[in-house]
């Protein structure tokens, strides 16, 4: 299938040759124009002109979110400061927050590889594309902004929140597709249901940035929007590898397509720092391709995922990912096990019965004592209160984290619609444990 904005290489071999082109480029380029990098480069024992194939990347050393502080404000910044033409920060508190610097060519490259996420989610430039993200300092708005005019669709630049205002836009613009977290998605679904406004708008499309959005929410926002579930997209994404944009998976849903043709990612073991068997779970390193002014050399993302091995029908040679697990960040550790929440919604989503939200309890009765953990979930929509209906849920959910995660855990079911919506990321564990 031809895709507008698609890769120039048309085959695997041709990708490879674009990739070592970028990363004897890019080795070079972070060599001579940034301190940094060649202390590294000096310290590992090795010089740009080492790399002479795909595989001499495993020699380079690895970068991480240690070098963006150390970098502070402006790190691993390999131009001079008036090529800057514009920063991005990441969300976060002062000494975490990531600052990244751009070029003008970055800012062109970042478009380019936006416009062809719309491609992938067959977007037209009929479309009209209500953002619902937001507008600042950080990456989300400007990605999805550039990107549809790049396209040359039209877009709506509402930002978040303000659900009054989006269903009016919805009614009045004829948005076609939306783009959100996946929690203001839900929360959209839900108005959309309640105003009926289905019928009256012409949404045929989401697509999800910044969040994971599991099984079972999807389905809610699908049944609830009327918006076919195969149309329901995902959008990765991090602040250090440009923004949003870096990939999406096409309407087969079978993995996110990523853009290796503008960046070279790596799954490693976290621990050994050593290549998993392709199709097992590992965290995500990046080396880019082209980024001028901070480019990221073997970037520890601390995400989890794995390479999706199978081909996707719709024939593109981009290379495939799965949902990202979570951040290794976003691990908890409970009675020595470790758990990610995406494992928790995993599970969840395939109870029936349970609804897509749920919260994350952990706590001690006393000081010092053994860890629990309440895990709340909410009814589905049409599923009433039951002594017995509840009973079954709590066992069902109990027995169902007891075997695939080995914990046991309290449960408790809650009323649909009682947990707390989010415009932006929902908040589902709390740590009371200190
Ligand atoms: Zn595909």
């Amino acid at each position: 299938m031809e895709r507008r904005f698609d890769a120039t290489a048309k085959t695997e071999k041709e990708l490879q040759a674009l990739q070592l082109e970028g990363l004897k480029w890019t080795v070079n380029h972070a060599y001579n124009g940034s301190d940094h990098y060649r202390k590294k480069f000096d310290k590992a024992g090795v010089k740009p002109a080492d790399i002479k194939t795909l595989k001499d990347i495993r020699k380079l050393p690895f970068t991480t979110s240690k070098d963006l502080q150390e970098g502070y404000p402006f790190p691993l910044l390999s131009v001079p400061m008036e090529k800057v033409v514009r920063i991005h920060a990441s969300s976060g508190t002062t000494g975490k927050r990531k600052v990244l610097c751009y070029t003008a060519k970055d800012v062109d490259d970042w478009a380019e590889m936006f416009a062809r996420c719309y491609s992938y989610a067959d977007c037209t430039i009929e479309d009209r594309i209500q953002i619902a993200v937001g507008y600042g300092v950080w990456t989300a708005g400007w990605g999805f902004q550039n990107g549809c005019e790049r396209f040359g669709a039209m877009s709506i630049p509402i930002g978040p929140g303000n659900t009054d205002m989006q269903c009016q836009f919805l009614e009045d613009f004829g948005t076609t597709a939306m783009c959100c977290t996946a929690s203001m998605g839900l929360l959209m679904a839900e108005e959309i249901n309640n105003r009926g406004l289905r019928g009256k708008i012409a949404l045929k499309k989401m697509i999800f940035g910044s969040e994971r959005a599991s099984e079972a929410m999807r389905t809610r926002i699908s049944e609830l929007s009327g918006v076919s579930y195969d149309q329901l997209y995902d959008i990765p994404g991090m602040t250090e590898l440009y923004g949003p944009g870096t990939g999406l998976d096409c309407r087969y849903h079978k993995g996110i397509h990523y853009w290796a043709d503008y960046y070279i990612l790596e799954i490693l073991n976290p621990d050994t720092l050593e290549p998993v068997p392709p199709g097992e779970m590992g965290e995500m390193v990046v080396t880019t391709l082209k980024k001028e002014a901070a480019p990221l050399i073997r970037y520890r993302t601390r995400d989890l995922t794995k390479l999706i091995t199978e081909e996707c029908p719709c024939g593109s040679v981009m290379p495939m990912h799965d949902r990202l697990l979570g951040r290794s960040d976003d691990m908890f550790i409970f009675r020595a096990v470790n758990i990610y929440p995406s494992h928790i919604d995993q599970i969840l989503s395939n109870i029936k019965d349970v609804g897509s939200e749920y919260q994350i309890v952990l706590f001690r009765k006393d000081k010092g004592g053994k860890d629990h953990m309440t895990i709340r979930v909410e009814r589905a929509h049409d599923v009433h209160h039951s002594h017995d209906s509840d009973k079954h849920m709590r066992k069902a959910v109990e027995h169902d984290i007891k075997k695939q995660i080995m914990v046991s855990c309290d449960v408790e079911i809650e009323d649909y619609g009682s947990l707390p919506r989010s415009e932006r990321k929902t908040k589902r564990v709390f740590d009371n444990r200190d």
